[in-house]
């Protein structure tokens, strides 16, 4: 608790949580869902949302599944993977 308070103090803000699932299609629990909503409540002075990621079994990116919870819902976001930029060898 001191850590996350000190590190608050420096600027630095949690904006979210990840963990793994051992399933192909990684889907949040009853409890992730309790969590997450809990969390993006108790953060709703500082942000509009908390973003909840599962990393599932199936290969990336496929297999990484993003939500923001905003303290009422649970919304589903895309992972976008970002495009790879030409190097001087290509
Ligand atoms: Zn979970």
């Amino acid at each position: 608790m001191r850590e996350r308070e000190q590190l608050f103090r420096d600027g630095w803000h949690c904006v979210g949580f990840w963990h793994t699932h051992p399933e192909f299609d990684p889907t949040p629990s009853p409890e992730d869902r309790a969590l997450a909503a809990e969390h993006a409540r108790a953060a709703l002075t500082l942000t509009n949302g908390m973003v909840f990621a599962i990393v599932g079994t199936r290969p990336l990116p496929a297999g990484l599944r993003v939500w923001c919870h905003t303290g009422s819902a649970l919304i589903d976001m895309v992972a976008e993977v970002p495009r790879s930029e030409p190097t001087d060898a290509s």
